[in-house]
């Protein structure tokens, strides 16, 4: 029945674009014709009429391939459709899968082609394989002896490359502006005097956050120095992101802004693009960051904190330089080689080889007398004539023991630290005394070792020159390294889910970032457009917005930074990040709000700034860094109020938007057809049971265009007209009390006490437990029956005074494990059920909890909506979970996402502490079997775990009173109101896992990519002034149709104008993301959107009627020299899981 319905409206879809092209090639054709053409040009000589035909000609070839590609594209859906009915009937398999690999689309195509290519380490099976025991090392207490006989550089000497760095954190302790101050500004300007001094110097820096707010302060002279000093090869621009960021946590739309803010500067002001990444810092370490810096043009990376066992395992194996491969890449493509350091720490002690003892008395920096000392109490001394050999030797002998950890005679060296190199003389202490080994070693041939200061790319490119030369190729690796322990059971997984309240807000400014740009990117082409002349319109302040938006951008990199997203800086310096965000939003806010105001004037002459005074507010309004957002109550009569909503998504989207109103009834209209649209009153809540009887939500459906600006109508209307929620109050053996003037309000009586509440919509129906209103059972309409039960539970930490607590970093739960959370008195559950959405809300002490279901026809109907309120203030050394408890046979096995950009296996390890099982989750997270998979898709980043089979947690909030031992020195105390938001999604799945040596390649399905696309990026609703007389407003529907629901546009991004600092240009970032999709779920209605069988796409096709001046494909941080030369072809190839980026300018 509805494999016939779904074929009816696809072939119905089909015919109506059929017709509609045929009839606008029907109007080409006549529009080829010249109007009102007259009988006198028949005197026209003949070349005259030569050429017109000879156009005529060229304009039915036009139209003729337009139309192969219209019958391309139908053949396409109907071979798609058709695909989905033979997969679903699962008879084809084996008879004919050659042919339903062809026809396979390439997003789900992924994971298969993996299956024949999974050579090379696979970093799941390690961790089957280790007994994780942790013995002692000796004196490298992690690792074992190394030996070596003396001989080993005889034929090819040892070539030691010496990399001086420090290491800068934009903030932690202090404040970016802190450090700055006091360390930073003094560590570059010595570096330029101490560099110059000698050729030989050499020196790394990361932090471009750092390095051009510097350059701000410098004078021309010294900048001139700077560009020699890179010139020469003497300093290196390493990774050249704005910060070094945070692996775990981060948004890979976020990686990625940082990464362009960066090299756009470096281009900008130096002229070069980095090739080495330097991540000596971020606690753990993951492949999409990989991926974007490959994608950016780095060819090489260096990591340091991994878990020391596999640190271990890897130096046994020789293994610590690999070729690190994306696990859905069949090919080489997204390899780099990346070499890990063995040891503790980035820190001297622990850089030079094996023995911290030794190492730390080559750190020149902590000569006697000054503040810093070596803790394993044998100083460092001066290099001297008469102790320079039994230095040297001392030293030799640590680094021909880390050489023997590596497959090539070349060693990497660091030398520096935290905040490194500030004054003067500790340049001159560690240059001077290693130049005088250096130039010892040179002196002595019969050692075999040539040394010297080095960038990485210094390093890399020795290193390569040597395994070349040696016929040797690094292993192939692929995985993540989560989640990181430093030492015995101290796993860092607290900081997955630490102050979560800026997790939340970062994840915000994100998307709220993203709609700006693509909004401002298109409103500088509409205006271009529509004077004629290129020029921007006079009034419209797009130097100032553009000001704004790059504010924006670098305030959400500089919280990628390993201390602001992760949770684990002091307290002031949180409320300065925090601040930082909170300004963003607000200048965001306004490039929106000005936007938006332009596309949706009919008559743009009415178009007129006013930064005090704007035509559009947003609804919802953020009044400080530290509070949730608030929505603006509506004044409404019976004169229409504007309602703009922006839907920042590629997809043709159907939307519930909820607003506050002070009227019981409001009538709601789409501003154009004056169509009314369906809608629902709902109480706006004072106190768990206290209705609020000045302001009432509501809510309606919106049917909202892809990146379209829609306008709606809210007029006040007749009292009783507009439908209101029905509510249901209950307290568990308690006397709920609810008066209401305004809602109907029932209680639980007799049996309905005991009996579940439910809740339905067309596509599924969910039960609740009637004492605490916690889901137990989701049915789907298909049938499928699961039994889904959510948990509040309690992790406390360990108890006895001399046992290490949870801090900001580490999670370190009392032995007890976790403790249900058992409220002293039952919560107030309220059950609301309108014609727009159902809810069911409980109130406990700690949190309100809803399970939300929206009766929306389209995909959005089909998951539930969960959010949290979280309040633990009160709490002593806690931490808040949420847990789901289904029946899918998971076994030790479930999925979660890296970054939001791919999916990545994990197993409940036993042989591991609890604290080692919980892994971040940014987006998604699913469990499956082979009937069914059960995914939780998350607006913020989170811990998650599966403890036992058909389990999923995450942690929403902690609240620790202790450091941990990590150089914090406060424990996480600063606890806010914290809201988290989640859509669960249970699916009908066929045909089980594939399995890649032991792990498998898994992606979301295409119905879980577009909630979480539609839970990531909700609409953005602004409200018209009613101050003065309203100009005709019109909707703004920049694209025909929908993208292909496996295409994210990630970002739109206007470009700098290099002639002129601070303004845009004419040129615009396009970032293209094709996702892999799981196939093994077919949604049922199929979606709105297609998707292509074949990797190429037409540009304009896509973006239709958008137009594209010129298209470059480039690198993803758009460094011109990655360009490829402009092609007048607009077929391009997205491969799945790849993002690609195009310069281009909009028509
Ligand atoms: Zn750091």
């Amino acid at each position: 029945m509805k494999r016939g319905r779904g074929l009816t409206v696809l072939v119905g879809g089909v015919f109506c674009v059929a017709v509609i092209s045929l009839y606008r090639m029907l109007e080409l054709m006549q529009g080829a014709e010249p109007q009102g053409a007259e009988p006198q040009r028949r005197s026209d000589t003949p070349g005259q009429d030569l050429s017109r035909l000879q156009q005529k000609i060229d304009r039915l070839e036009g139209l003729l391939r337009n139309n192969n590609r219209l019958v391309a594209t139908l053949r396409e859906a109907v071979l798609q459709h058709k695909l989905w009915r033979t997969g679903r009937s699962g008879t084809n398999s084996s008879s004919d899968s050659a042919h339903s690999q062809a026809g396979t689309p390439p997003g789900c195509r992924v994971a298969e082609e993996m299956k024949d290519s999974a050579d090379g380490i696979q970093l799941l099976n390690v961790y089957d394989l280790l007994p994780f025991d942790n013995p002692d090392g000796g004196a490298w207490k992690q690792g074992f002896e190394i030996s070596y006989h003396g001989n080993e550089w005889e034929e090819q000497p040892l070539e030691l490359f010496l990399v001086p760095h420090s290491h800068n954190d934009p903030g932690w302790l202090k404040t970016f502006d802190g450090y700055y101050h006091d360390q930073t500004q003094h560590i570059l300007n010595n570096m330029v005097v101490k560099l110059n001094e000698d050729s030989r110097r050499k020196m790394i820096w990361a932090e471009i956050s750092y390095f051009s707010k510097w350059w701000n302060d410098i004078d021309e002279q010294k900048r001139a120095m700077v560009k020699r000093l890179v010139k020469a090869g003497q300093l290196e621009l390493v990774t050249g992101g704005w910060v070094m960021a945070d692996e775990a946590n981060s948004h890979y739309f976020a990686l990625l802004d940082q990464l362009m803010e960066g090299h756009q500067w470096l281009q900008t002001h130096l002229g070069i693009k980095p090739s080495s990444g330097w991540a000596v810092d971020p606690f753990g370490h993951s492949p999409s960051m990989t991926y974007l810096l490959k994608g950016a043009g780095l060819s090489n990376m260096v990591i340091q904190r991994v878990h020391y066992t596999i640190k271990k395992h890897f130096a046994r194996q020789q293994t610590l330089e690999f070729l690190w491969r994306q696990n859905w890449d069949s090919s080489s493509r997204s390899d780099i080689t990346c070499h890990m350091m063995p040891f503790y720490s980035y820190d001297v002690p622990h850089t030079c080889g094996p023995n911290p003892a030794i190492c730390c008395q080559f750190d020149f920096h902590r000569l006697p007398g000054g503040r810093v000392f070596c803790p394993w109490r044998i100083p460092p001394q001066p290099i001297t004539e008469h102790n320079i050999k039994e230095r040297a030797l001392l030293l030799l002998d640590q680094y021909r023991q880390k050489s023997r950890l590596f497959r090539s005679p070349v060693l990497l060296v660091t030398l520096g630290d935290d905040f490194r190199y500030v004054e003067s003389s500790e340049w001159d202490a560690q240059f001077n005394n290693y130049q005088k080994i250096f130039d010892y070693f040179e002196q002595h041939p019969e050692l075999h070792i040539k040394a010297r200061f080095g960038t990485l790319s210094d390093y890399f490119a020795a290193l390569h020159r040597r395994l070349s030369a040696a016929g040797t190729t690094l292993p192939t690796l692929r995985g993540d390294f989560f989640t990181y322990a430093d030492r015995d059971d101290h796993y860092w997984s607290g900081y997955f889910t630490s102050r979560p309240f800026y997790k939340r807000l970062d994840r915000t400014l994100e998307s709220t970032l993203r709609a700006t740009e693509i909004l401002y990117s298109l409103t500088l082409a509409e205006m271009r457009r529509f004077h004629g002349d290129g020029h921007l319109v006079a009034d419209f302040p797009a130097r100032e917005h553009f000001q704004r938006l790059t504010a924006a951008r670098q305030s959400l990199a500089l919280f990628q930074h390993h201390d602001a997203v992760t949770g684990t800086a002091r307290d002031p310096v949180v409320v300065d990040y925090g601040i930082k965000l909170f300004h963003a939003m607000l200048n965001l806010h306004q490039v929106l709000q000005s936007s938006a105001h332009w596309l949706i004037l009919l008559d743009k002459n009415q178009y007129h700034y006013d930064q005090s005074q704007p035509f559009l507010k947003m609804d919802e309004v953020f009044s400080a860094h530290d509070a949730l957002p608030q929505r603006t109550p509506l004044m409404l009569s019976e004169e229409p109020r504007s309602l703009i909503v922006f839907n920042p998504t590629e997809q043709h989207r159907s939307s519930v938007i909820s607003i506050i109103v002070d009227s019981l009834d409001a009538h709601v209209a789409d501003a154009e057809t004056a169509q009314p649209v369906a809608s629902q009153i709902s109480a706006v809540w004072a106190e768990p049971s206290k209705m609020s009887t000045k302001a009432f939500q509501l809510s309606f459906i919106a049917d909202l265009p892809p990146l379209a600006l829609t306008v709606y109508h809210v007029t006040k209307a007749p009292a009783g007209s507009t439908p209101r929620a029905r509510y249901t109050v209950h307290r568990h053996g308690k006397l709920a009390t609810m008066q209401s003037e305004h809602f109907q309000v029932s209680h639980l009586q007799g049996s309905e006490v005991n009996t579940p509440l439910l809740l339905s919509n067309k596509h599924l129906r969910l039960w609740s437990s009637p004492e605490t209103g916690l889901l137990q059972k989701l049915l789907l309409q298909t049938g499928l029956v699961q039994q889904v039960q959510i948990q509040f539970l309690w992790y406390g930490t360990r108890t006895r005074a001399n046992q290490d607590k949870s801090g900001a970093y580490l999670f370190l739960p009392g032995e007890e494990g976790e403790q249900l959370y058992s409220p002293s008195e039952p919560p107030l559950v309220r059950v609301s059920r309108g014609p727009v959405f159902s809810d069911i809300t409980s109130c406990f002490q700690h949190f309100t909890h809803t399970v939300r279901l929206y009766h929306l026809d389209g995909h959005a109907g089909k998951s539930l909506e969960i959010s949290n309120v979280v309040d633990i203030r009160s709490e002593y050394n806690r931490e808040l979970v949420m847990r789901l408890i289904s029946n899918v046979a998971s076994s030790n096995r479930f999925y979660s996402d890296l970054n939001g950009f791919q999916m990545q296996q994990r197993q409940f390890l036993k042989k591991l502490p609890l604290q080692a099982n919980f892994y971040p989750m940014s987006s998604a997270s699913f469990l499956q079997d082979s009937s069914s998979r059960l995914s939780l898709l998350s607006a913020q980043s989170q811990a998650v775990a599966s403890l036992r089979p058909g389990e999923l947690e995450v942690v929403l909030d902690r609240r620790l009173q202790q450091d941990d031992n990590r150089g914090l020195g406060q424990g996480v105390t600063d606890n806010k109101l914290t809201a988290s938001l989640y859509n669960l999604l249970l699916e009908d799945r066929r045909g089980g896992a594939k399995e890649v040596g032991g792990a498998s390649v898994e992606h979301l399905s295409m119905l879980a990519h577009l909630a979480s696309l539609s839970l990531c990026h909700p609409p953005i609703s602004m409200v018209a002034s009613s101050d003065t007389k309203l100009p005709k407003l019109r909707p703004f529907l920049p694209l025909g149709s929908s993208l292909p629901c496996d295409i994210h546009l990630l970002n739109l991004r206007t470009l700098e104008n290099p002639q002129e600092a601070g303004s845009p240009s004419q040129e615009v970032a396009l970032l293209l993301h094709r996702k892999g999709f799981d196939c093994s779920s077919a949604p049922d209605p199929l979606p709105l959107c297609t998707w292509s069988v074949h990797e190429e796409v037409n540009l304009d096709d896509l973006f239709s009627p958008l137009r594209f001046r010129s298209v470059r494909r480039s690198g993803l941080t758009l460094l011109r020299d990655h360009d490829e030369p402009e092609s007048d072809r607009r077929f391009t190839r997205l491969r799945p899981m790849e993002i690609e980026a195009f310069r281009v300018e909009l028509d």
